[in-house]
């Protein structure tokens, strides 16, 4: 029985292999890498959609104008062609006609001025979304390679916690299925030592002292029936 309590430790290693390996599972440095690529990723969604929303917006009333501008431009044709046409012989018609043409013309200069300014306002946002969308390719290319490294990373872990957990379980099979649950109880209650060597009257799990009188049972009884720690409640092994 003194023997299964040896063994009790060495699960206990075993345990604390176990909880080590899924610390390092849950904290690999690929996690972080990938999580930060991921945020520099959304943030550049961000300021893409924004930045593209603010150019689409520009090039719409620039779009307006153009069209308006295309439109002048017809009307004063129009009436360009008509007082040509002959059709109209009156001076003070053609005067009329003249001075219509002129209006729709400048009107025309006015707008195309306008649609320059919106240009010029435009044509900086399209090169800011631009180098945006490359700046997102490329962390974009970031997350699939953090991605693959830390897939790579967690499956090697994994299969150690697999050969850890095969080693442990043999171990554990060979233990008194009483006195693993006795021993689990203890681990889970104290969060670290379910079970502990006593040494002289200091217990290993916590370091404390335990009363000599009861450290000397202990040692005579060789740990039967099961000694608990008075301080940290870990199955004492004498
Ligand atoms: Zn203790």
């Amino acid at each position: 029985m003194a023997g299964e309590l040896d063994v009790l430790l060495t699960l206990q290693e075993r345990d604390s292999t176990l909880e080590h390996l899924l610390h390092r599972h849950q904290t690999l440095p690929e996690r972080a890498a990938l999580h930060d690529a991921e945020a520099t990723a959304g943030a550049l969604d961000a300021r893409i959609a924004s930045t593209r929303a603010e150019r689409d917006k520009v090039a719409r009333e620039e779009q307006q104008l153009d069209d308006e501008a295309t439109s002048l431009a017809a009307k004063a044709k129009e009436v360009d062609q008509r007082m040509y046409s002959g059709e109209v012989s009156s001076p003070k018609e053609l005067q009329a006609m003249q001075a219509d043409i002129d209006q729709l013309r400048r009107h025309q200069r006015s707008v195309e001025n306008r649609e320059l300014e919106l240009m010029e306002i435009r044509e900086p946002l399209d090169a800011a979304v631009a180098e945006l969308e490359q700046q997102r390719a490329t962390v974009g290319a970031d997350v699939d390679r953090f991605a693959a490294a830390l897939g790579a990373a967690e499956a090697e872990v994994i299969a150690e916690m697999q050969t850890e957990r095969a080693a442990r379980d043999e171990i554990a099979a060979g233990i008194d299925p009483d006195l693993v649950r006795e021993y689990e109880r203890c681990r889970a209650a104290a969060k670290g030592a379910g079970v502990a060597r006593l040494v002289g009257t200091t217990c290993q799990g916590c370091h404390l002292s335990i009363p000599a009188i009861e450290a000397e049972q202990i040692k005579r009884s060789g740990g039967q029936p099961i000694a608990h720690c008075d301080n940290c409640g870990a199955i004492l092994v004498p």
